[in-house]
């Protein structure tokens, strides 16, 4: 789950990281009164879960209230990414003498968290990466132990020269740690992590991503969601209890199973089409989460065709062929379904489905195959 930088910079303050002041605002009259309220130069930021908001004209400093209405009046019609900006943040302009890159991600090659840290942070720390590796120091942190402090103040002096910046720097680094951990996230950065010209050292940007799987015991964390921010389809999805994610292909995939899916994914693109979605209705089943699952797969205008690919343990077939009989006289589908089923009550299902008439298949391949043509408009 993504949050917007004002959630992050909420957690990291909690946490002890020095963030400049600020609020969130929804129209530019909000925005000009807040800059009056904080005074002086501010900055305008669009809140939108996506990176290279500065470089999309989404970050802006202003001289003034009411050139902090003009922003923001802009800002709030622009989309980045693809993503409307509903909301900016309005923060105090800081003086900026550097700017480095602070980060955690979950490295799955070294199955622990790893921290990232860079003089040149900035805007263009996606080109450092590509171009100079070498100006990214990495360290792999021990999730037993945390992050040790000779290991932050090793990682702090590669940051800073300055002995009270590598302190600070050092500190900041173990309170991100921190706010990592307790968010339960699978990423945490600050770019940039500026020096202002008096020497302090300030988180300017957060960006934390949640693990999706911690959220069930972190209710306040969960709180931080902002639907309005996902793909309609994703948060369908979830309210059906549907392990859903957009892609951008055009096979709708209707599977069960996470491992199922993933197959059926590959041989799509095997036999040279694109998955247009994953999809696990899950393990039990239920003719209410087949229909739900085509209500949000034909919901995708991309998608050419349906394929179910299906295999009978725990989820009976009788099942999903009832909701794929009930789903199809409640929607309209306009795309061809191609659906293999196998496994348990099998010849049940082959029954009800070729009574509404369906056909149904038994083998992957020859089902995947069909899909990939119907979706490339071959006819067979
Ligand atoms: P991002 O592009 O989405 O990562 O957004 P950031 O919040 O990181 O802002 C992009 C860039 O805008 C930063 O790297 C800074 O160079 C600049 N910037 C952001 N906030 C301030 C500020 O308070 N003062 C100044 N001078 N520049 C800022
Ligand atoms: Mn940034």
């Amino acid at each position: 789950m993504n949050i917007h930088e004002y959630q992050a910079r909420d957690i990291l303050s909690a946490h002890g990281v020095p963030v400049p002041d600020g609020e969130v605002a929804t129209t530019a009259d909000e925005a000009e009164r807040i800059a009056r309220r904080l005074g002086g130069k501010v900055v305008i930021k669009a809140q939108v879960h996506a990176g290279g908001r500065g470089k999309a004209g989404g970050v802006k400093l202003a001289d003034t209230p009411q050139e902090a209405r003009e922003h923001a009046g802009r800002i709030l019609g622009m989309e980045i990414k693809g993503l409307p900006v509903l909301r900016v943040l309005v923060a105090p302009a800081e003086d900026i003498a550097s700017e480095a890159y602070v980060g955690i991600i979950v490295d799955r090659a070294s199955k622990a968290p790893v921290f990232m840290v860079s003089r040149e942070g900035g805007v263009d720390i996606e080109e450092v990466a590509a171009t100079n590796p070498n100006a990214i120091r990495r360290q792999p942190v021990d999730p037993r132990y945390g992050l040790l402090p000779h290991q932050a103040y090793s990682l702090a002096t590669s940051l800073y020269d300055d002995v009270r910046q590598q302190r600070a720097a050092a500190k900041i680094l173990q309170q991100l740690y921190a706010a990592f951990v307790d968010s339960g996230a699978s990423l945490a950065e600050i770019n940039p992590l500026v020096t202002t010209p008096d020497g302090e050292v300030k988180a300017l940007d957060a960006k934390i991503n949640i693990d999706e799987n911690e959220l069930f015991r972190k209710p306040e964390v969960e709180a931080l969601r902002d639907p309005s921010a996902e793909a309609p389809s994703e948060v369908a999805a979830r309210e059906a209890g549907l392990t859903f994610i957009k892609l951008e292909g055009d096979v709708g995939c209707c599977v069960n199973g996470a491992g199922l899916a993933m197959a059926t994914m590959d041989l799509v693109k095997y036999y040279g089409g694109d998955p247009a979605n994953f999809l696990d209705i899950g393990g039990s089943s239920n003719p209410e989460k087949v229909v739900n699952a085509l209500r949000i797969i034909t919901s995708d205008p991309g998608v050419r065709v349906i394929l179910f690919n299906i295999f009978g343990g725990i989820t009976r077939c009788d099942d999903v062929a009832n909701g794929i009989v009930t789903a199809t006289r409640q929607i309209n589908i306009d795309v061809p379904i191609v659906i293999r089923l196998t496994g348990t009550n099998e010849e049940l299902a082959v029954q009800i489905l070729e009574q509404a008439g369906f056909s149904a298949m038994t083998d992957m391949d020859e089902a995947v195959k069909r899909a990939v043509h119907l979706a490339k408009g071959e006819g067979k």
